[in-house]
């Protein structure tokens, strides 16, 4: 489709069904499918683990959203990550971004590094660092931008280029920003991946992931390790994720609008040190935020002045925000990364990313920014 952003939000993948004309999509609770004679479906749908009309109306949703060809929905953001590793092969090497997602980084340090799939950390804000990263072998690299929980700004296009010289394809994990403020597809990235857990499910009710690409031959290879593998998402989950998706350019208008008056009104606080939003002139890589993101997003990071016990009390204090893991749906929440999402990198590893004890991630709703600024301002006292 050719139509704007905010029309393939609602429309893509989906028309009037052709039993009743429902609107929606019906959720196709099926595990399997009528053949009228041996070897012969309608369709292409011989069995719901290869395919479901629900989940086909929601990849190419997804596809279309991040201006791609081919989607594939996936039962969670691991999952969606795993299927593509498992289309390498043993010997293989990766480069990663060195603050990339906990959970990604266990996939590949405590699953398929054991399959002899290599890997390295990069800092991919400097090019000179990652330029040197590179092997021979290097298949595939994989990159957050924004980061988290320190919201490094990557330049995609930059990485882009470096990968293909080498051979390689380039990966996005686009959960932070979402196909609303950032397209990695348009600035040459070969495959997009998402935990649609977070800002494209959005009402914090659903865990999935999904891929997307415009290569026919990366789209097989994924499809293979789906149907193969096998970590689909269940119909209903394909359903609500539909409907999520209608609304994803308002409520990221409206995350992007509240997290910049926020960020502003805590910027300087006599209270904090530093407050990192992309969207503030002094984030170190705010110039290329603008070019590659029209929105900042929903997500900032603060840094309390008194460390670990102001941080501590803040997350114990603040009441119309609240304290969990996760982040992306309409409610805002505050998260300790240290001691919550991050617990798990070394304390070391942690003070080279800057994730200090004092550090806290908010995740900023769509409720009425007033109310926010008063918990906000309440909590710290
Ligand atoms: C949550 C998250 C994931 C993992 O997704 P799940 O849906 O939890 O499996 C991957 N990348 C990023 C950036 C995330 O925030």
């Amino acid at each position: 489709m050719n139509e704007h952003f905010e029309t393939r939000c609602v429309h893509a993948g989906q028309s009037p069904d052709p039993t009743t004309g429902s609107i929606m999509t019906p959720i196709y609770q099926t595990s399997t499918y009528a053949q009228p004679s041996p070897g012969v479906f309608k369709d292409g749908y011989d069995y719901a683990r290869s395919a479901n009309p629900t989940r086909t109306a929601l990849e190419a949703n997804l596809a279309s959203i991040e201006g791609g060809n081919h989607g594939l929905a996936f039962g969670s953001g691991c999952a969606a990550t795993s299927a593509v590793l498992q289309s390498l092969r043993s010997g293989d090497h990766v480069l990663l971004c060195d603050d990339v997602y906990g959970g990604t980084f266990r996939i590949y340090d405590k699953v398929f590094k054991q399959f002899g799939i290599d890997f390295t950390l990069a800092d991919m804000t400097d090019d000179s660092a990652y330029a040197a990263a590179f092997t021979p072998n290097t298949k595939m690299v994989w990159i957050e931008t924004p980061t988290n929980p320190t919201l490094k700004i990557i330049d995609i296009a930059a990485v882009a280029v470096a990968t293909k010289a080498h051979g390689a394809f380039l990966v996005v994990d686009n959960t932070f920003a979402t196909p609303a403020t950032q397209r990695p597809l348009e600035h040459g990235a070969d495959v997009v991946c998402h935990s649609v857990t977070k800002y494209i499910g959005g009402h914090t009710d659903v865990v999935g992931g999904c891929l997307v690409t415009n290569d026919q031959e990366l789209h097989e290879r994924f499809k293979f390790m789906q149907n193969a593998v096998g970590g689909v998402p269940s119909p209903f989950d394909c359903f609500l994720l539909l409907r999520s998706t209608k609304t994803l350019h308002l409520r990221m208008e409206r995350h992007c609008q509240n997290a910049m008056v926020i960020a502003k009104h805590l910027q300087g606080h006599a209270k904090l040190g530093r407050v990192i939003y992309p969207g503030l002139d002094d984030h170190p890589q705010h110039e290329l935020a603008k070019r590659q993101m029209p929105g900042f997003g929903g997500i900032i990071s603060i840094e309390f002045k008194s460390g670990l016990d102001g941080a501590k009390r803040f997350c114990e204090n603040i009441k119309v925000f609240t304290l969990a893991e996760s982040l992306g749906g309409v409610e805002s929440l505050v998260n300790h990364p240290s001691i919550m999402t991050h617990a798990s990198v070394p304390a070391d590893q942690r003070a080279v990313l800057g994730i200090t004890d004092s550090l806290v991630r908010l995740s900023v709703g769509i409720e009425d920014v007033g109310d926010l600024i008063a918990d906000l301002d309440q909590a710290m006292g």
